[in-house]
């Protein structure tokens, strides 16, 4: 007799178990070319450049 449970977990269950599993925070840091704090890995939206070198 029924130890299992009558229903199987809902996507929408499993959906938010993924999400609030770790929002992936991203790293700041500062702009070698104008200070000003950036996403890492991501060029500067104040002066355009990454890694000093200006990509847009
Ligand atoms: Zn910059």
């Amino acid at each position: 007799m029924g130890a299992l449970p009558k229903r199987k977990p809902s996507h929408s269950k499993t959906r938010i178990r993924r999400q609030t599993k770790k929002a992936t925070v991203p790293a700041l840091i500062k702009c070698e070319s104008c200070g000003e704090m950036k996403r890492a890995g991501f060029v500067c939206k104040n002066c355009g450049k990454y890694k000093g070198k200006k990509l847009v």
